[in-house]
């Protein structure tokens, strides 16, 4: 399913987002930066070694060391990937009992990982669904904020390049959960 947001195109899909061809992936990691499971799992092992050997010197050198924040972004390259890019997030791990502040975080990560695209020039960004397998959060409600967050980028940041963002869902449930929220969405605005 694909809409127009101020000329620009944002799709859902279902897929393995480290076959995606866009200019930059996000990878929903954790702050350690050294790899996981899920998505993390599957971006480390599709890119090669070089990209653990890049996200370690982002720690040391942007990160004085220490862990990437929630809700923030640093980008190395793609290395053996199709995408030119990688950025890297950290989703908020969800308790629910912190809900406008886990939704904030989850925000950021996606306006933090859109803002760091554009910097870099990128055309075209893949999103997965950050914080909705380990970390829990509930899917309903990151389609919800994900996708508001993709619209309100678009729609307020001018200066950028980017023309496409996809949401690469890994299964047919998300992807009608993300589907379903992103037509309450079009009706509602
Ligand atoms: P988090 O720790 O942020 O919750 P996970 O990796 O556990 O991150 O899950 C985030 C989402 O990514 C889940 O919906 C999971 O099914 C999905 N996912 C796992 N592997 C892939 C992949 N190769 N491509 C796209 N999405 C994936």
């Amino acid at each position: 399913m694909k809409t127009n947001v101020n000329g620009r195109t944002v799709e859902l899909l279902t897929g393995d987002i480290t076959k995606q061809q866009t200019d930059a992936i996000v990878n929903a990691a954790n702050g350690t930066l050294l790899g996981g499971g899920g998505v993390d799992g599957a971006i480390h092992r599709a890119a090669g070694n070089n990209l653990l050997t890049a996200c370690k010197s982002v720690r040391q050198e942007k990160l004085n060391g220490e862990k990437l924040p929630t809700g923030e972004a640093v980008i190395t390259d793609g290395f053996r990937l199709p995408a030119t890019y990688v950025i890297h997030t950290v989703g908020p791990v969800w308790s629910g009992n912190h809900q406008q502040r886990d939704e904030q975080l989850l925000a950021d990560c996606y306006w933090n990982s859109l803002q760091l695209a554009a910097d870099h020039q990128a055309t075209s960004v893949a999103f997965p669904s950050i914080a909705t397998g380990v970390y829990r959060f509930p899917v309903d409600l990151a389609a919800q904020v994900a996708l508001t967050t993709i619209a309100r980028f678009l729609r307020n940041q001018n200066d950028h390049d980017i023309r496409y963002v996809a949401m690469v869902l890994f299964s047919e449930q998300d992807y009608d959960i993300y589907q379903a929220s992103m037509e309450e969405i079009k009706t509602s605005t």
